[in-house]
């Protein structure tokens, strides 16, 4: 058994994180029970089917009713609904967080609904694959990967130690951070590399010239890397952009000046300015494997893996 264990956790939404944490809190005996709550009778339905936990409800308030810890995994744009749902129904000091992938915004939302006997520590997982719902969680996505959390000022030390021992528990490694300056890191590691995939799927898929069989044809020379970040839930991502849209049109502003000057190498010719950034760029590859954060297998080490664990997990 862990070194922490609470005797109740509530885990609302049951998708790719809310499932892997169910499974993960299960395979290390992290709570003597755990409540499931989710919007649609058919994903409870499911996570049932799955024995994801121990008892199962459409009702986010009925589901945190004496949960110790309250860990929400929901799309953004739900989180003040939630918030406003489960407000009147917490536990006196319970740990209320949630694993959403903007912080500046899920604060604004969540924390004038929060009672000041609950400790609200808003985190994320850096951690996840292109799949989503019950069925694609598995116990291993927070193993090795860094969990950021970005308490407001004045939360109780002890409880973001507490948080963070859970998420040790669940394999990960911890990072506190502001929530502003969560939003503008992972706006470059995570929100524009995804707004760059869909961008250049979707224009692979107006092109007339080429057809689309040609595009799956031949999508092993480099394409087919985009689609699987193309492939991930369009309403995560959709409320990722509506959510931290200042920091991701920063990015995006920064991003086009530098494509500009690629662009104007590749027109007039300048070997050396193409050869430079080229050479600048596998360094970083570099550092991510030896920072154990990719693997330098073949294929990135996908090869002949089952599709559920094929997505090495993103910064999503
Ligand atoms: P997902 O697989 O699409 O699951 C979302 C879950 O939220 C579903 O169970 C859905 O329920 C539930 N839900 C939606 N609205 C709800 C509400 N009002 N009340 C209760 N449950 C509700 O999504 P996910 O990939 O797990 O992502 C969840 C969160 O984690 C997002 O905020 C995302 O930004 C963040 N995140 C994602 C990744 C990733 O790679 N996917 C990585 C790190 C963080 P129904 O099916 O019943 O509608």
């Amino acid at each position: 058994m862990s070194d922490i264990h609470f005797n109740r956790i509530a885990l609302i939404g049951i998708g790719l994180i809310g499932s892997s944490l169910a499974r993960v809190i299960a395979e290390k005996k992290l709570a003597n029970d755990v409540v499931i709550a989710t919007r649609s009778s058919e994903t409870l339905e499911r996570a049932h089917a799955l024995k994801l936990g121990d008892s199962y409800t459409t009702s986010n308030a009925e589901a945190v009713r004496d949960a110790d810890l309250v860990i929400v995994s929901v799309p953004v744009g739900m989180s003040e609904r939630v918030a406003r749902e489960i407000s009147g129904h917490l536990k006196p000091g319970a740990i209320v967080t949630d694993v959403g992938s903007t912080k500046r915004s899920v604060v604004q939302q969540m924390q004038p609904h929060m009672p000041d006997n609950v400790h609200f520590i808003p985190g994320h997982p850096i951690a996840g694959t292109e799949h989503s719902g019950p069925d694609s969680g598995f116990a291993e996505l927070f193993e090795g990967r860094w969990c950021i959390l970005t308490p407001v000022d004045g939360t109780d030390e002890a409880a973001i130690e507490t948080l963070s021992a859970f998420w040790r528990s669940c394999g990960s490694m911890i990072d506190l951070m502001d929530p502003e300056h969560h939003d503008l890191v992972l706006a470059i590691v995570s929100h524009l590399p995804q707004i760059i995939a869909y961008n250049i799927v979707g224009t692979a898929d107006d092109l007339e010239l080429v057809t689309e069989s040609e595009v799956i044809k031949y999508s092993a020379s480099g394409f087919r890397d985009f689609t699987r970040l193309a492939a991930s839930d369009p309403t995560m991502w959709r409320d990722v952009c509506l959510h931290n849209k200042d920091a991701i049109l920063e990015m995006l502003s920064r991003f086009s000046e530098d494509l500009s000057s690629l662009q104007r190498a590749i027109r007039w010719g300048d070997g050396d300015k193409l050869y430079d950034l080229f050479s600048r760029t596998r360094h970083i590859r570099r550092s991510i494997v030896e920072a154990g954060q990719e693997v330098d297998a073949p294929n990135f080490g996908r090869h002949g893996i089952a599709p559920e664990v094929s997505g090495e997990p993103d910064a999503s």
